[in-house]
């Protein structure tokens, strides 16, 4: 599940925000995103890929949310590792292999992330509606 947002990294841009596909996150006005509904986090990595500011861990336990220490977590590395093991960061320098293609998903996902993104808002105005 996500464990946490470091508030140092974080530029706002609200990437996370669109890309959880189970609106975990919410944007804020006064600073970084919070994580608000962590019981629906399906731990898919999504926010973590999004984030090119490497300013959000999601730990591998999907079953509960893990306390962590933020200082540990950044000292272990782990943070950002998926983004750049993947890809993500340098598609153009990224070397040969199927892992390393996985940046082009992109689209794909993000493509996802809004179809959910509508299907929960027209299930929210439906229920509005009753
Ligand atoms: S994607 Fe990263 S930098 Fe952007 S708002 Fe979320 S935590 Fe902050
Ligand atoms: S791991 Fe997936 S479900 Fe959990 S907060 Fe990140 S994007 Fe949302």
């Amino acid at each position: 599940m996500i464990a946490h947002i470091f508030p140092d990294r974080c530029t706002g841009c609200d990437a996370c925000v669109a890309a959880c596909p189970t609106h975990v996150i919410d944007a804020s006005t006064i600073g970084p995103p919070v994580i608000a509904r962590i019981d629906q986090c399906q731990t898919c990595y999504m926010c973590e890929l999004y984030c090119d500011a490497d300013a959000i861990y999601v730990a591998t336990d999907q079953h509960s949310a893990e306390v962590i220490s933020p200082d540990a977590v950044l000292a272990s590395g782990h943070v950002g590792r998926l983004r750049h093991d993947y890809g993500w960061d340098h598609p153009a320098s990224a070397g040969e292999g199927h892992l390393q293609d996985f940046w082009r998903l992109g689209p794909l996902l993000r493509e996802g992330a809004e179809i959910a993104t509508k299907r929960y808002a027209a299930r929210h105005a439906d229920r509005s509606a009753d």
